[in-house]
């Protein structure tokens, strides 16, 4: 970087000494001199760097020469050589008073100014690349004060509330979520709550949180908040949010297509097996039910009648089975589980309601009416591996109805077939 250093009224000796000084750290210095009123203008008004280093002596006054300097990035030094000869208007001018006082003050003064332009623009860096990364990252950046208070937030977080930055620094959370705090505390969120435990917890602490964004749609947040500090003592908290709301969505619907069968949402076999494997239960009853005719439905009126016949059959099943576990096996087979809270001596005659039900509604279109249920349904204790067991007895009962003529139940006892006709 390139500072620009001019000198008005400056002897020359002097600023020989201040041209034998070397530069910071990643600056060079352009040294030139201004001698006249009109060459102010073409000389300082520009936008870099800029010291002017002038003296009280000389015949232009320090606030004309302010005046024809950029406001930003520039510094005004007025050299004299007694403070009581500076007025009023040369303090609000200059940025600094240097004493003409030899050769040795001089250099301080010099190399100070040149130390503070470095810090001055290395920090103006950092800010420039802080709020550059954070306005490019889509994640919600907040920093708080002990108070609660919003000290700074990025686009993404403006965006998210609607709101300008200017409404958001110097506010609290509940001023800026629009969220009274009567409605705060009687909801689930969490995200004040939380800047407690990260200030007990002294590090970066993760929270799953939930907001109400401007566009009125709930969204879920993963949150890292972390302590700011002074030395020892937390000044504040820096938030750093991801709104997860599409990717819980996606993990939902991966967790729910790979419990159910997609046809008709009951239960799939995976979901039948995690079931089983979780399963705590004395009593239990299976009734495995299988479609009579199916095939010709398919045949006669097509695959997609067919579809059609078992999605109802499932919707049949959810209404008259709405306390178990219902299964699709797969093709026009389904099973009903029951276990401890479910099982009830009076399953047959629910079964039978619900045959009759199905009867009824299938009665009434002409592509189905060619169509009944039968049902194998076994009970017994459950033991570690006897499911497999009960099944094979329930698809026993079941074959039984369909050689018994089809759109009846069998129940299996314990150790034997009790044909219902
Ligand atoms: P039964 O009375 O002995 O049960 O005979 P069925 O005609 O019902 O035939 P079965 O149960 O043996 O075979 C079921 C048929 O269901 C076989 C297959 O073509 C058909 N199928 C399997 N899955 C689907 C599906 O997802 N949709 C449709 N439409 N048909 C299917
Ligand atoms: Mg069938």
């Amino acid at each position: 970087m390139q500072l620009k250093i001019a000198f008005i009224g400056i002897a020359a000796d002097r600023a020989e000494l201040f041209q034998s000084i070397a530069p910071q750290e990643h600056f060079s210095h352009r040294f030139y001199t201004i001698a006249k009123e009109e060459e102010l203008i073409r000389e300082l008004a520009d936008e870099e760097q800029l010291l002017v280093i002038m003296d009280k002596a000389y015949a232009l006054s320090p606030r004309t020469v302010r005046s024809s300097m950029p406001r930003r990035g520039s510094m005004l030094i007025l050299c004299v050589d007694r403070a009581d000869q500076l007025t009023h208007e040369d303090y609000d001018a200059a940025d600094d008073i240097w004493l003409n006082d030899g050769p040795a003050l001089a250099r301080f003064y010099f190399s100070r100014v040149l130390a503070r332009i470095a810090a001055r623009k290395h920090a103006w860096m950092q800010e420039t690349w802080l709020q550059a990364t954070i306005n490019t990252l889509p994640d919600l950046i907040w920093f708080k004060d002990m108070k609660g208070i919003h000290v700074d937030v990025n686009d993404a977080f403006c965006a998210a509330v609607a709101k300008e930055k200017a409404a958001v620094r110097g506010r609290d959370h509940y001023d800026i979520w629009d969220i009274p705090k009567e409605v705060y505390e009687a909801t689930d969120y969490v995200c004040v709550e939380t800047e407690d435990d990260v200030i007990a917890a002294r590090k970066t602490c993760l929270f799953d949180e939930e907001v109400m964004k401007a566009d009125g749609h709930l969204s879920k947040l993963k949150t890292y908040k972390t302590p700011i500090f002074d030395g020892d003592t937390i000044i504040g908290t820096v938030g750093i949010a991801r709104d997860v709301t599409k990717e819980y969505e996606y993990q939902q619907n991966i967790i729910y297509m790979a419990l159910h069968d997609q046809l008709t949402g009951l239960a799939n076999r995976r979901q039948l097996d995690e079931f089983l494997s979780n399963l705590e239960t004395n009593e239990m009853m299976v009734a495995c039910l299988d479609l009579d005719h199916f095939k010709s439905v398919n045949d006669t009126y097509g695959h997609l009648a067919g579809d059609e016949a078992i999605v109802r059959t499932a919707a049949l099943i959810k209404k008259h089975f709405p306390d178990t576990l219902n299964v699709r096996l797969g093709g026009d087979e389904f099973l009903i589980i029951f276990t401890d809270g479910t099982v009830s001596e009076n399953i047959p005659e629910r079964m039978q309601v619900f045959m009759d039900d199905f009867f009824d509604a299938f009665k009434e279109d002409k592509r189905f009416g060619v169509l009944s249920v039968s049902a194998g349904i076994a009970e017994g204790q459950v033991g570690h591996g006897s499911f497999d067991l009960l099944l094979q007895r329930a698809d026993e009962a079941l074959y039984a109805a369909k050689a018994a003529g089809r759109g009846r139940y069998v129940v299996s006892h314990r150790d034997e077939h009790e044909v219902i006709s």
